[in-house]
């Protein structure tokens, strides 16, 4: 059974007597134990998927429709007091801030007791620093560096505090948005490892967020590519990486070298994504799109199903594929 189900997730902001929508009736589900990856560029609404997931959402956004079940119990609604017997606790977070939202001047094996101590109140203080301890260097961080500050950790080290505070709650699910965004190659992929070997160590269940499709080849087991708000694709990793339907998808995979085909070469997807405020009609990617056709400018395309696992929304494929409602 999915342990987090998102079905026709719709999330606005107002702003400037505007309303953008930010998640347009996106819908996925993630298995207990297995990792999904939701890639789309900057503006595509990634972090407000994230932000709804966890109650998070900033004063002037909301919840507008759809539903968000996890472990069978219904997320939308609940109110901040409810909120925080989940966030935290059943569900954690780690975010590219993360290293940069460590009080500098609380030592880092305080600042991760300080949620085990908020989350388990039958617990001393010498427990929640022992489990502190535990935390940090099942995350690599040796002993004697525990009782540090935060400055005097390097980037990759205070990225994988983070996710020790993170995992403080023991949580069922890790929302992991842009983790590895602010790091060097090296780091990244030290970190990309770590959450591997977590995973599969604590049977973790995890939503990777990132705008890199090169990132979450080797962590995940299923990708949902959104585009402007909504998902054009979703399906197995070897779906997205071998097969991929979409043009935004295949453009995604070009932008990134490892996969781009052509000598290793690779270029950036031409133009820019469209702004929220004003999306295009139709297909939002026909204005990029290299295959568009007359009527992508005006009809949005209905999602195709392809196999039991791999879904996409263009019109290329509505004759071809069977629809999926
Ligand atoms: P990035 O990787 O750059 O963070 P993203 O894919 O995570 O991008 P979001 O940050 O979720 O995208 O933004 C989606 C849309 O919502 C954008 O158009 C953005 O301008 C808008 N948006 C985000 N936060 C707010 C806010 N607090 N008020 C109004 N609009 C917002
Ligand atoms: Fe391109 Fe049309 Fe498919 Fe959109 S619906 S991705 S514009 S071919």
């Amino acid at each position: 059974m999915a342990l987090l189900s998102i079905s026709s997730l719709t999330v606005e902001y107002q702003r400037a007597g505007r309303t953008i929508r930010a998640v347009d009736d996106v819908s996925f589900e993630i298995e207990t134990g297995t990792v999904v990856g939701l890639v789309g560029e900057s503006g595509s609404g990634k972090s407000t998927l994230a932000l709804s997931l966890m109650g998070l959402l900033p004063r002037n956004g909301a919840v507008t429709g759809g539903s968000i079940l996890f472990d069978g119990a219904e997320m939308t609604g609940l109110d901040e007091p409810e909120w925080r017997t989940v966030r935290g606790r059943r569900m954690g977070m780690v975010f590219q801030g993360a290293m940069n939202s460590m009080n500098p001047v609380r030592r880092v094996i305080d600042q991760v007791a300080e949620p085990i101590l908020t989350h388990e109140t039958d617990m001393t203080k010498a427990d929640a620093a022992d489990r502190a301890g535990e935390l940090l260097s099942l995350v690599g961080i040796p002993a004697d560096r525990h009782p540090a500050y935060p400055y005097e950790y390097s980037g990759g080290m205070r990225q994988r505090a983070g996710i020790a505070m993170a995992l403080s709650g023991r949580p069922a699910v890790l929302i992991a948005d842009e983790p590895v965004t602010a790091l060097d190659v090296i780091v990244q992929a030290r970190i990309l490892q770590l959450l591997e070997d977590l995973q599969e160590a604590l049977d973790l269940t995890i939503l990777f967020i990132t705008h890199d499709l090169g990132v979450v080849a080797r962590l995940c087991d299923r990708v949902v590519v959104l585009y402007a708000a909504r998902s054009v694709e979703e399906g197995t990793v070897e779906d997205i990486y071998d097969r991929p339907k979409h043009p935004y998808t295949r453009a995604l995979l070009e932008s990134v070298p490892n996969f781009s085909r052509g000598r290793g070469k690779s270029h950036g997807i031409p133009g820019a994504p469209p702004s929220l405020m004003d999306p295009p009609a139709g297909c939002r990617f026909h204005p990029r799109c290299p295959r568009a056709m007359d009527i992508c400018t005006s009809v949005s395309p209905a999602r195709s199903r392809f196999t039991a696992t791999q879904t996409a929304a263009c019109h290329l494929y509505e004759e071809e594929a069977g629809g999926d409602g």
